[in-house]
């Protein structure tokens, strides 16, 4: 399974990513994790990130997209991941659309985890006050003013996404708001509409192409050229599949079936 996590810094990405990782077996890739691990191990692109990273700006898209496109190549990538935090642009987002078809590979679903603003502004808030009461150190971006721009960023550059997934059918949209069991249910019931829809039967198309438009549609096009009775007759033999023309020749077998009857003196 391929599925991408979509959702404003606090919406709950994470904690529904480490649900989803033990339920399916699949991996968790979050950017802001191996960008951070780079920003610590002082690697070429850690050093690109970290002073973006700690105002709340995004890192450029190629050096996202370069590191996504390492990380899906690993093996315990191979049976599917959860995209954590990527994409975040639409030029993100396309290049995942053709490193997943260079590798003739899909997704099942983007899940956009839907929270309102305000909320999370106090729930970030109270995130920080019980990490400092633990007596943890803070994330760099893990501050009021930094998680403003955060906000301001995802509404300006990854909330389009949302259109984005919706349009290539793959988008699943989940109340974020909702307490986290609550949340993870919702995923849940989403994720096994998607696979069911993804399992359907393709019927086989109808080889007559008359027969490939709605009776409707072609019905109403006629009515526009020529009378009411014709539209009826046209209604009538894209029902039947047939074209109106065939109707006279019937006709013309069944009087001549009659004549031949009173000729033989029945
Ligand atoms: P996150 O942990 O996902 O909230 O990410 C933390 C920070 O890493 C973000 O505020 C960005 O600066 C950077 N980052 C993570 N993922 C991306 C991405 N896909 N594109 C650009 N920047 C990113």
């Amino acid at each position: 399974m391929r599925l991408i996590l979509l959702g404003p810094p606090g919406a709950g990405k994470g904690t529904q990513a480490q649900h989803l990782v033990a339920k399916y077996g699949i991996v968790q890739l979050s950017t802001g994790d191996m960008l951070r691990a780079a920003v610590k191990a002082g690697t070429p692109v850690g050093l690109q990130a970290q002073e973006v990273m700690a105002r709340g700006g995004l890192v450029p898209d190629d050096v996202v997209v370069r590191i996504v496109a390492q990380r899906i190549e690993e093996p315990d990538a191979r049976k599917g991941f959860i995209l954590d935090g990527f994409p975040r642009t639409v030029p993100q987002a396309t290049a995942l659309d053709r490193m997943l078809a260079e590798r003739e590979i899909g997704l099942d679903a983007a899940i956009e985890i839907r929270v309102n603003e305000e909320a999370l502004l106090k729930r970030i808030e109270s995130r920080i006050a019980e990490t400092r009461s633990r007596g943890e150190t803070l994330r760099d971006d893990d501050d009021p003013r930094v998680l403003h721009r955060r906000l301001a960023a995802y509404r300006e550059q990854t909330a389009p996404l949302v259109a984005y997934y919706s349009l290539q059918g793959v988008l699943r949209t989940v109340n974020g708001m909702a307490p986290i069991p609550e949340v993870t249910k919702a995923i849940d019931r989403e994720l096994t509409k998607a696979l069911a829809a993804k399992a359907a039967p393709v019927f086989a198309k109808p080889a007559k192409k008359a027969a490939r438009k709605p009776a409707g549609q072609v019905a109403k096009k006629v009515a526009k050229k020529s009378s009411k009775k014709l539209a009826q007759k046209a209604r009538k033999a894209v029902s039947i599949g047939k074209k109106s023309k065939t109707e006279p020749a019937a006709s013309k077998r069944k009087a001549k079936r009659r004549t031949a009857k009173q000729k033989r003196g029945r």
